[in-house]
C-alpha cells in the first residue's frame, strides 16, 4: 500500500474528549473515527489490526473444535422473557419495536439466542459436546460511554458457548477454552495474566477466570503471586485474618466524649491509639434492608465480598444519615457495635473477634468508647472474610508475599451450568433415554477492546508500538525525498521485492518533509522502518529502524529485504 492512497488521517493534536491513552492514540493514528458516543468507525488501519485479532482467535477456536455461526444482532424479546433477563437486564439494554409493535434488542451477549437453537437441534447425548462461537458485535447502552474502544456502546466480542451432557464434560470445554485464551493472548503479544475471578475459586473446581492485560491504566486491580501462579481479582480475593497485638489505651473501659470527631483518622489521632485498634461500624442498606458491617479501622470494606456473603441484592450502599439517625439516634460518625437495636443484623469481618481491646462507636453523638471487649459487649450475628486483600499479604497457595497491579479484563471463561438450559429448555436425552439439561459454559473475548488494551501496553512518547502479529503493517518504507529520482527508484525497487516475499509493507510517497513522515511512523506504530537517503545510498546502504528499541543499523541494498523477512518472521514465531 502507497500511504498517498491510504485513508490514514492522523492528528498532531490530543482529541480533547480522549481520556486514555489508546482512545488518543487510536484517533491520532487514524485508526477510528467517532460516528457517535461510544460508536465508531474503523478506518482501513484500524481494520486490519482488528482482523489481524479476529483471526489469532477465529484459529485457537477452530484448534479446540470449535464451529464458527453467526447469530443476529437482533433479538426477540420473548428469548429474553423466557430467561428472565427482559426485567432484569436494566437500562443498559437497547431496546426497539418493530412495526408491529413487536418487542426486540440488540444482543448485549447470546445464551438466548444459542440456547434456543440448540433446543430445537439437540436430541441426543451423541451430538454432544458442542462448543459454537461466533465474532459479532454487542451492544450495551453505557450511561456513560468512555475510554474509545475501551468502553464502548457498540464493540466486538467472540463468544463461545460449551454444551455438554454433564458436569466432567463441561470441566473438559472449560479447560480448552482456558488454554485457548492463554494462546490467544500469547499470540497477541501481549503480557496478561489469568486471575481467579470468583472468590470460591481456590482449592474447588473453579467457576470462573478473567483474563487481564496488565497495564496501568487498566480498571481493576489484581494481586498475584510474586513465586506461584496464583492471581485474583482485587475486588474477590480470598483473605486470611491477621491477627495483631491491640494498641490499647491506659486504664478502664470508658465512655468518652469525642466532640466534632467523625474520621478514622480524626478518632485515631484524638485518642492516640493506631487505626489497627479501632472497629469500624458501618450501616449499610441492602435494597430494604438494614444492617451493621463491622471491620477493623485500617481495613478497607469490599463491598463485593459483602453482598455476595449476604445472599446478593441489587443496590448495596451505605445508609444515608437520616437513616442512621432515625435507627441508631446518633450521627453516622459515632455508630457502634454496643447496645444494638434488636432485630439489626451485625455482621463483622473475620478480623474482629479476634481483637481484644478496642475503640468503637457508642451509638450516642460525639461519644466513642474505649477499651470495649468485642467477645463479651458485641453481638455478632454472621462472620464473613469482608475485607479489600492488600499487597505484601501471604499468597494462600505458597505464603509468598502478593503484589499489586492494574489489569484490563478482555476476556473471561465462565461456568455457566444448567442456568439457560433449564430456563429455555434445551435438554437431550442420555444412554438411558432420560431427558436432561445440557451443561452450558460460555467464554467471551472482547476484540476490540484487546486492541485497546495492546496500546494501553504497548506505546511511549511518540505512538503505538505493535506487537508484530497484529500490527496493521509489519514495515514502512521512508524515502527521504521524493525529488532525487534514485532514492524514488531503489524505494520502490524495495517495495516490490517485499511484496514479492509476503512482508506486509506500506511506502511513504508523500511530497512531505522526512520529518513528518518519520513522525507518522512513530505514531501509527510500524514494527519496522526502512529510511532510504542519498547520503547512505552513496554506500549501497539503507537505514534499518526497529520501533520498539529504536536500534538502528545501516543494512546493503542487498541484504535488507532478507533481514527484514527474517526478522518479521523471527518475531511471529516467538
Ligand atoms: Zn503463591
Amino acid at each position: 500500500m502507497r500511504v498517498s492512497q491510504l485513508l490514514n488521517p492522523t492528528l498532531r493534536e490530543v482529541p480533547a474528549e480522549a481520556e486514555v491513552i489508546s482512545h488518543q492514540l487510536m484517533v491520532r493514528a487514524g485508526l477510528i473515527r467517532k460516528s457517535a458516543a461510544g460508536v465508531y468507525t474503523y478506518l482501513p488501519l484500524g481494520l486490519r489490526i482488528l482482523r489481524k485479532i479476529e483471526n489469532i482467535v477465529r484459529e485457537e477456536m477452530d484448534a479446540k473444535g470449535g464451529q464458527e455461526v453467526l447469530m443476529p444482532v437482533i433479538q426477540p424479546a420473548e428469548l429474553w422473557m423466557e430467561s428472565g433477563r427482559w426485567n432484569v437486564y436494566g437500562d443498559e439494554l437497547f431496546r426497539l419495536k418493530d412495526r408491529h409493535n413487536r418487542e426486540f434488542c440488540l444482543g448485549p451477549t447470546h445464551e438466548e439466542i444459542i440456547t434456543d437453537l440448540i433446543r430445537g437441534e439437540v436430541r441426543s447425548y451423541k451430538q454432544l459436546p458442542l462448543l459454537l462461537y461466533q465474532i459479532q458485535n454487542k451492544y450495551r447502552d453505557e450511561r456513560r460511554p468512555r475510554f474509545g474502544l475501551m468502553r464502548g456502546r457498540e464493540f466486538i466480542m467472540k463468544d463461545l458457548y460449551s454444551f455438554d451432557r454433564d458436569e466432567a464434560g463441561l470441566n473438559e470445554s472449560y479447560q480448552k477454552m482456558y488454554e485457548a485464551y492463554c494462546r490467544i493472548f500469547s499470540r497477541c503479544g501481549l503480557a496478561y495474566r489469568p486471575v481467579e475471578a470468583d472468590a470460591g475459586a481456590i482449592g474447588g473446581t473453579g467457576g470462573t477466570h478473567e483474563f487481564m492485560v496488565l497495564a496501568e491504566s487498566g480498571e481493576n486491580g489484581v494481586v498475584y503471586c510474586s513465586e506461584c501462579d496464583f492471581a485474583a481479582n482485587v475486588e474477590k480475593a480470598e483473605c486470611r485474618p491477621q491477627v495483631i497485638e491491640n494498641v490499647v489505651v491506659e486504664g478502664e473501659r470508658k465512655l468518652v466524649h469525642t466532640p466534632e470527631i467523625r474520621t478514622i483518622d480524626e478518632v485515631c489521632g484524638f485518642l492516640a491509639v493506631p487505626k489497627t485498634s479501632l472497629v469500624k461500624s458501618l450501616l449499610y442498606q441492602g435494597d430494604d434492608k438494614l444492617f451493621l458491617v463491622l471491620i477493623r479501622g485500617d481495613r478497607e470494606l469490599n463491598e463485593i465480598k459483602l453482598n455476595n456473603a449476604l445472599g446478593g441484592f441489587v443496590s448495596l450502599e451505605l445508609a444515608p444519615s437520616h437513616v442512621v439517625e432515625g435507627l441508631l439516634g446518633c450521627e453516622p460518625g459515632s455508630v457502634g457495635p454496643v447496645e444494638v437495636p434488636v432485630g439489626l443484623m451485625v455482621v463483622a469481618d473475620e478480623e474482629v473477634p479476634l481483637m481484644k481491646k478496642v475503640v468503637c462507636g457508642a451509638n450516642q453523638t460525639d461519644y466513642h468508647i474505649v477499651n470495649a471487649d468485642p467477645s463479651l459487649e458485641f453481638r455478632i450475628d454472621q462472620i464473613h472474610d469482608l475485607r479489600m486483600v492488600e499487597p505484601g499479604e501471604a499468597c494462600l497457595k505458597c505464603g509468598a508475599p502478593l503484589k499489586e497491579a492494574r489489569g484490563i479484563e478482555v476476556g473471561q471463561v465462565f461456568k455457566l451450568g444448567t442456568k439457560y438450559s433449564k430456563s429455555l429448555g434445551a435438554t437431550f436425552l442420555d444412554e438411558n433415554g432420560e431427558e436432561k439439561p445440557c451443561v452450558m459454559g460460555c467464554y467471551g473475548v472482547g476484540v476490540s477492546r484487546s486492541l485497546a488494551a495492546s496500546i494501553e501496553q504497548n506505546h511511549d512518547d511518540y505512538g503505538i508500538i505493535w506487537p508484530m502479529p497484529i500490527a496493521p503493517y509489519h514495515c514502512i518504507i521512508v524515502p527521504v525525498s521524493t525529488k532525487d529520482a534514485q532514492v524514488v527508484a531503489e524505494a520502490d525497487k524495495l517495495y516490490h521485492e517485499l511484496q514479492r516475499l509476503g512482508v506486509e509493507v506500506v511506502l511513504d510517497d508523500r511530497d512531505e518533509r522526512a520529518g513528518v513522515k518519520f513522525k507518522d511512523a512513530d505514531l501509527v506504530g510500524y514494527p519496522l522502518r526502512v529510511t532510504i537517503g542519498s547520503k547512505t545510498l552513496a554506500n549501497g546502504q539503507v537505514e534499518l529502524r526497529e520501533r520498539k528499541t529504536g536500534e538502528t543499523q545501516l543494512v546493503s541494498v542487498e541484504d535488507v529485504a532478507g533481514k527484514i523477512k527474517s526478522l518479521i518472521e523471527k518475531a511471529l514465531s516467538s
